[in-house]
């Protein structure tokens, strides 16, 4: 993967409900350098998702071609559904944009193999269990089943938080995206003045 410009990759990751979509979104929204890595996904789209937006929903078979095909810079298996980074939409989005990826500690591991990349990796995590299943169970748009399976996966996924660079408590929306706004201008800030320094 190639990155040799001046614009950064930003990984957000988080157990799941703790708020890391509305977070990209703010930030894609507030910053018009910024776009939102749009995954490919199995999993059925839910009743407020796009296609092509939020998600490129595709079946099991395509995806397992895409694979054999090494299409993707990562993809991994969560909660019995394929998600991947196609590598395509990266080299296209990089050229001209700052890239957010909102993508679990697995995908993170495989982009972190990738050398020279300005990859800023941040996890998001909240202080309260309770709080988060009342989350996840408020957010109304997955079975019983289905939020068990994400709060049970919660200890699993906090297990890896070693690998980011910036831990992020989310106690409050508003403070949490102020301190990742920060993050990421400071770190842009660095490219410019690191890229001034060798004209
Ligand atoms: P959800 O089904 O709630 O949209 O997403 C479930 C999990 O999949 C979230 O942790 C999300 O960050 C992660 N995810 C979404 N897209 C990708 C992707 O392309 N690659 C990887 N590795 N994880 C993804």
């Amino acid at each position: 993967m190639l990155n040799d410009g001046e614009n950064i990759m930003v990984i957000l990751s988080s157990p799941s409900g703790v708020g890391k979509t509305t977070i990209s979104k703010k930030i894609e929204q507030k910053y018009q350098s910024f776009k939102i890595s749009v995954s490919h996904t199995t999993r059925a789209p839910r009743s407020n998702e796009i296609d092509g937006v939020d998600y490129h929903f595709i079946s099991n078979e395509k995806f397992e071609q895409l694979i054999k095909e090494k299409k993707f810079y990562e993809y991994a298996k969560i909660f019995e559904n394929y998600y991947g980074t196609l590598k395509k939409n990266v080299d296209e989005t990089i050229k001209k944009n700052d890239l957010l990826f909102d993508i679990d500690w697995q995908g993170t591991k495989q982009l972190s193999k990738f050398k020279n990349l300005k990859l800023i990796k941040i996890y998001l995590i909240t202080d309260s269990k309770e709080e988060l299943k009342s989350r996840l169970i408020k957010r109304n748009q997955n079975s019983k089943a289905e939020v068990e399976k994400r709060f049970n996966s919660f200890d699993e996924d906090i297990k890896h938080w070693n690998d980011y660079d910036y831990i992020i408590i989310n106690k409050n929306l508003e403070s949490c995206f102020k301190q990742i706004e920060s993050i990421i201008l400071s770190n842009k800030n660095k490219l410019s003045i690191s890229s001034l320094a060798t004209q």
